[in-house]
C-alpha cells in the first residue's frame, strides 16, 4: 500500500517511520530544499549553523525520544541540571531548582526555596494551584474557557508570581503572554510540573537539531525504502466523484497517485490546498479558526564567552524570552565555526512576543537584542558581536488561545483516503515536537486501522 506524505516536519518524518515500519510504500514530499521543519537548521556562509529556532527535548517527551532511539539517536541529547534559571538585570541569576525528592516534595521543597519568589508568592502559589495538581483531563479541558491570568486571579495566586514564573512559561510554551493563552495547556504543565520529577527535566541536542534528529530521521526512512523529495511543494489535490483524492499536484506539475495521502503541513499551509467542496464538512472548516504565532530566533556570535551557563535560561522584561549558549549546551557543534576560532559564545535566543518584531528591520531588531544582552550578561560588554542572524515566523504554532482546544481535528478526515498530522492536530500535547511526533504517529495507526480493518 502506497501512502505520500507531504511536509516533512517532525510530523511527516514520524508518520513515515511508523509507516516505513509497518511495510508501507512511503514517499515524503517536502518544499522546502531543508528537512525539519520548524526544527530545521541550515549552514550559512562561514559554514556556521543557524536554527529556526531554539529547541528543548523535555524528559516527558515519551514518543519522540522512542523515536530518536528507533533511529539510532538515542545518545544525541544531553540532559541539563534540572533547574529554571532566571536571569537578572546586572548578571545576577535567580533559580527554581527541584530538589532531590520524589514529586510533589521535589516542587514544594525546590519552590519554597526559589530566590525569586516571596513567601507569600510561594504559599499562594501552593494554595491556588492545588486543583491543577489534583486535576486530570476533563478538568483541564472545563477550564478552556478562560485565560490564564483569569484563572491564576481566580486561584488567589499573586500578581507577582504571574509576571516573574508564569509569564516566562507561557511566552517559552506557546510564544503569547499568560493574559492571551488558555488556562487549560498552563495548568496541564503544572501537573506534570509538579507530579512527575522526570517530566520537566530538559535536554538540549548534542549537535543541533538538524544533525542530531531530522538527519537519523532521513537515514532510517531512506534506509527502509521510503523515498523523500525536496523542493517538492503541494499545489492542489484533484478529487474523484465521491471527493476522495485521486491525484495530488506538485508546483512543478508533477501528480502524486497513492492509496493514502497525510497533510503534515501546518495549518496556515493546510488551508490553501484544501477543494472548495470539502469545505462543508465542519472538520475541514474549523481548520480557518487557528491563527499562529509570530516568534523570531535570533543568534549572536560573540569573540568569547559571555557566560559559563550551560542550561536554558529564561529573563523577564527582555526582548527574548527564553535563550541558552549553544557553544555550551550544544558542544558538537556550535563550538566549531566563528565563534569557536575564538571560543566565544554562540547565544541562540527565543524572540517573544514578537507580533511588534514581523516587519522591523533586523538591524533594529539586533540592537534591542544587544541592549538587553549588555543588562543581562556584563561580560558582553567587552565583548565583539562577530556576526548575528534573525529568523522571523510569522506563523509558527497555532495560539492556544481560549476556545481554540475544541477546534483541534482528529487526524483521521471526512475523506477516505485523507489526512492529517502535525502538531495542531488532536493529541496530548500542545503543538510540540512531542505533539508533532504524536501525531505522526497517531496519523499511522488510524491510516492502518482504516487500511486493513
Ligand atoms: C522558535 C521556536 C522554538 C521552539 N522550541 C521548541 C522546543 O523547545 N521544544 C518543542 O518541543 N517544540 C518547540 N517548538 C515547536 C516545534 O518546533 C513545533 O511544534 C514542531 O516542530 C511542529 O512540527 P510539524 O511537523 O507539526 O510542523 P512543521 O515543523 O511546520 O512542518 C511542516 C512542514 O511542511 C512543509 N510544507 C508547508 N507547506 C507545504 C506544501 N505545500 N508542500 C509540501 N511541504 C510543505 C514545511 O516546509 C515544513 O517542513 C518551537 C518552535 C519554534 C518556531
Amino acid at each position: 500500500m502506497k501512502a505520500a506524505i507531504f511536509g516533512a516536519g517532525v510530523a511527516g518524518l514520524s508518520a513515515a517511520i511508523e509507516l516505513v515500519d509497518r511495510g508501507y510504500d512511503v514517499e515524503l514530499y517536502e518544499k522546502r530544499k531543508v528537512l525539519g521543519g520548524k526544527v530545521s537548521v541550515w549552514k550559512d556562509g562561514d559554514g556556521d549553523s543557524v536554527e529556526s529556532g531554539l529547541h528543548i527535548v523535555f524528559g516527558g517527551y515519551e514518543q519522540l525520544q522512542n523515536y530518536l532511539k528507533r533511529v539510532g539517536a538515542g545518545e544525541n541529547y544531553l540532559w541539563k541540571e534540572h533547574a529554571l534559571v532566571y536571569a537578572e538585570p546586572d548578571g545576577k541569576q535567580s533559580f527554581f531548582k527541584k530538589a532531590n525528592l520524589p514529586s510533589p516534595w521535589a516542587e514544594v521543597v525546590g519552590g519554597l526555596q526559589a530566590d525569586f519568589l516571596t513567601m507569600w508568592d510561594k504559599l499562594s502559589l501552593i494554595r491556588g494551584l492545588y486543583p491543577a495538581l489534583a486535576g486530570n483531563e476533563e478538568y483541564f479541558r472545563s477550564q478552556d474557557h478562560m485565560t490564564y491570568s483569569e484563572w491564576h486571579r481566580l486561584r488567589g495566586a499573586t500578581e507577582h508570581s504571574l509576571q516573574k514564573l508564569w509569564r516566562a512559561i507561557a511566552l517559552a510554551m506557546n510564544f503569547i503572554e499568560p493574559n492571551v493563552i488558555s488556562a487549560r495547556p498552563m495548568i496541564t504543565i503544572f501537573k506534570y510540573f509538579g507530579t512527575d520529577y522526570a517530566a520537566t527535566k530538559f535536554a538540549f541536542f548534542r549537535e543541533n537539531p538538524g544533525e542530531s534528529m531530522i538527519e537519523p530521521m532521513r537515514r532510517y526512512i531512506q534506509s527502509k525504502g521510503g523515498r523523500i523529495f525536496i523542493d517538492a511543494k503541494l499545489s492542489r489535490l484533484e478529487l474523484n466523484d465521491d471527493e476522495t483524492v485521486k491525484k495530488a499536484v506538485l508546483n512543478d506539475g508533477h501528480t502524486v497517485e497513492a492509496d493514502a495521502y497525510i497533510s503534515a503541513l501546518p495549518v496556515h499551509s493546510v488551508r490553501k490546498i484544501l477543494p472548495a467542496s470539502w469545505l462543508r464538512h465542519d472538520y475541514f472548516s474549523n481548520l480557518f479558526q487557528f491563527t499562529g504565532s509570530p516568534v523570531a530566533n535570533c543568534q549572536l556570535w560573540f569573540d568569547r564567552k559571555i557566560t559559563d551557563t550551560d542550561n536554558l535560561m529564561f529573563s523577564q522584561g527582555t526582548v527574548f524570552a527564553t535563550f541558552a549558549d549553544v557553544s555550551l549546551t550544544c558542544p558538537g557543534d556550535f563550538q566549531k565555526g566563528m565563534g569557536s576560532a575564538t571560543g566565544g559564545s554562540v547565544m541562540s535566543l527565543v524572540l517573544a512576543p514578537a507580533h511588534q518584531l514581523m516587519d522591523m528591520p533586523n538591524e533594529v531588531i539586533t540592537e534591542m537584542v544587544m541592549r538587553d544582552i549588555h543588562s543581562r550578561f556584563p561580560k558582553s560588554r567587552d565583548a565583539k558581536l562577530l556576526k548575528s542572524t534573525i529568523v522571523k515566523i510569522p506563523q509558527s504554532v497555532y495560539k492556544a488561545v481560549p476556545g481554540a482546544d475544541r477546534f483541534r481535528p482528529d487526524q483521521t478526515s471526512p475523506v477516505r483516503n485523507f489526512y492529517l498530522a502535525g502538531d495542531y492536530t488532536y493529541q496530548r500535547y500542545l503543538a510540540s515536537m512531542e505533539g508533532a511526533a504524536l501525531s505522526g504517529r497517531q496519523v499511522a495507526e488510524k491510516l492502518h486501522a482504516r487500511s486493513t480493518g
